[in-house]
Parts: structure tokens; sequence; C-alpha cells
């Protein structure tokens, strides 16, 4: 990065600006994100929620070109980190900039440690990566590191395989993994879905102390509306490649506005409720093939669908101040949404 870049804290630490990513399906583009566009500020942790299917790690593998080649591509928009264009970057000066300056880590960390080096090794090989040490001080941050990340025995952990770890202790080898060269940008994809409850509470924790302890940004995606309200400052709720809610965390639970979001808060396993209750979401997310051209995305699944939500696409727009939502209930362009925003106008005038 730019020491001009780098000295300005005005500009956000990161801005999507209407990005689009398509993948290649029998010789022809479709986007899996469509026109996304928001920012991530310094030390802020920002959760992306939606189902599967919704575009949200597609969006997170933009922001790291890391979209499957010849199939994956992003095809509109821009990726700002620190002011600088990265989206159309080559390989070796993003590469530069993966694993030092932003960070990823994945649900399944068997997927992304390899089993046949050790712990230590792979650790060190993203330090030595980006940085000009002798292989015995990145064996020694490493351990330093691992200690960080609340692993038992990090002198002797260093030289174990992943096998020889549980699913939370590798999970936290991932994490000792990312913050090796001190990320401004960590992205947490699903990063405590395989984990039971109490190591996934423990994860989070350690997440957000390594946050306020390193001035760290987190983008965090997941499908569980509980995992944000743990940590997270702001909420994107993303629905078939869209942005369709946006507000900080207290806000969006204290005040759905999307008929979607309202679902997924429904869908949040209550302690004193009996989990065969639970409520869940009919119908499933439109493929990428067969997204609807025009009108709501949502209208076949939302129980306030109206007949202009078939037709008019909604846009993402403010319904109260600083929270955003793309539903034609709050647009008052449209008769339905009009009527309805009289009758609140109505309702809190009594
Ligand atoms: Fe439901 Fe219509 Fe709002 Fe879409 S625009 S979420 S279909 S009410």
């Amino acid at each position: 990065m730019s020491a001009n870049y780098a000295s300005n804290h005005q500009t956000p630490l990161l801005q999507v600006k209407n990005l689009q990513t398509g993948f290649k399906i029998d010789g022809d583009y479709f986007n899996a994100v469509e026109g996304v566009s928001f920012n991530i500020q310094r030390k802020q942790i920002v959760g992306v929620v939606g189902e599967s299917g919704c575009g949200k790690s597609v969006m997170s593998l933009s922001i790291m070109q890391l979209l499957p080649a010849g199939i994956g591509k992003i095809r509109g928009g821009e990726i700002e980190f620190e002011g600088e264009a990265i989206s159309k970057l080559s390989d070796k000066k993003m590469n530069n900039i993966r694993g030092k300056d932003i960070s990823m880590i994945f649900q399944e960390p068997m997927t992304s440690l390899n089993p046949v080096f050790t712990i230590g090794y792979q650790i060190q090989e993203v330090i030595l990566n980006h940085e000009k040490i002798s292989k015995k001080e990145a064996r020694n941050r490493s351990i330093s590191l691992l200690k960080s990340v609340g692993i038992p025995r990090a002198d002797k952990i260093v030289d174990e395989y992943p096998h020889q770890l549980s699913g939370g202790m590798r999970q936290r080898v991932m994490i000792a993994m990312a913050i090796a060269c001190q990320p401004k940008l960590l992205i947490a994809d699903e990063p405590t879905t395989a984990l039971d409850v109490t190591v996934q509470a423990q994860i989070l924790e350690l997440l957000k102390s390594i946050q306020e302890a390193n001035d760290m940004s987190i983008i965090l995606i997941t499908h569980d509306l509980g995992v944000v309200a743990e940590i997270c400052d702001e909420v994107l709720v993303m629905y078939a490649g869209k942005i369709v809610e946006r507000a900080n965390v207290e806000e969006l639970f204290n005040n759905p506005k999307h008929p979607y979001t309202d679902l997924l808060m429904k869908a949040i396993p209550k302690m004193d409720e009996d989990v065969e209750k639970l409520a869940t979401i009919d119908g499933l997310v439109p493929s990428i093939t067969n997204m609807p051209q025009v009108g709501c995305r949502f209208s076949n699944r939302c129980p306030k669908a109206m007949p202009e939500c078939m037709t008019i696409t909604p846009q993402l727009g403010e319904v109260a101040a600083g929270h955003e939502a793309a539903c034609l209930l709050y647009d008052s362009s449209w008769p339905s949404g009009e009527k309805r925003q009289k009758e609140r106008e109505g309702a809190s005038a009594v």
C-alpha cells in the first residue's frame, strides 16, 4: 500500500462499489452478486448474513480475488482497499496484499490446512512469504501466535500435524495463521459453523479480543444472526445476490424492516422456547440461473408480498436514520408503499 493511502484515515478501509460477480455456466455468465455496495471502516466488525446461496461467500472471495479461475469473474464495479482499486490487480500484487493486509479464515480448517505439513511449518510459510526474517524468528513467532489464540503446549503443538488436533484447536490455528502478519482486515467465512456451541462462543470471543488488540476490521460471514448479535457493530443482510437491509446491530435486532430479516430473526433459537417450534422460511433462494429479472427477488417467499412486488424492483433506501432496506413496503413512490407509509405516519402521530 502506498504511504499516501495508508496515512489517510478518513478513507474507509474497504469500499465495495456496485460489485457484480458472475459464474460461467454452459458458456453464459450468471451473476451471484448483483450490484452490492458497502464500506468497512477501520476497527469495525460487520456481519454479512443470509441463507446459503445468497452470495455472501462469493462476495468475500471476490474481495480476496480467490474466485475459481476460468469460472468465476468480477463482471462490474470496483473494490478499493485503503483507497486503492484492487479488483483488477495482478496475481503478484494481490499476493502481496492477501495474507498480509487482508486475510481470510474458512468454515472447515481441514480444507485450508495442509495435512502433510506441521502446524508450525504452515504458519511460518505465511510469515516468510511477507516478511524478511529468519526461519528461527518465524518459528518463535509461530509459537507466540499459537499461545495468543489459546493453544496449550504451543511449543509442542507447533510440531504436530492438523489431524492431531480437535476441530476447535484447528480453527484456532487457522486464526493464528490469518493474524500472523497483523492484517488490517480479516474475512471470517462461517468460522464457527462446524463447531459445537461452547467452542463457537470461545472462538467468537477470541476473534473479538484479537480485533480489539490489533485494531483490525472483520467481515463476519454467517447464516446465523445469533452469531452476529454476539460481536458485530453493523449488519448487512443479503438475499439472492443483493443487500436487502443494512443497519447497526442494535437497530436491526430492535427494528428489522425487511420481511426476509424478520423471518431470519424468527428462526433464531430462543433459550425459553421449544426448538420444535422454530420458524423456517418456506421455499428456496432462487438459483443464479433462475433469478427473477424484474420485481423483488424475495417475492415468491415473502408473506407480505403485494402485486407490484412481481414487477417493480425495490431499491435499497433509507427507512430510518442510518437504516436501509430494499422493500416496496417502505417506498412511498408506489401505491402500496405510500399507503403503508401513511399508515405508519398516522400510527406514530397518535
Ligand atoms: Fe416482500 Fe414486496 Fe418487500 Fe419484496 S418488496 S420484501 S415481496 S413486500
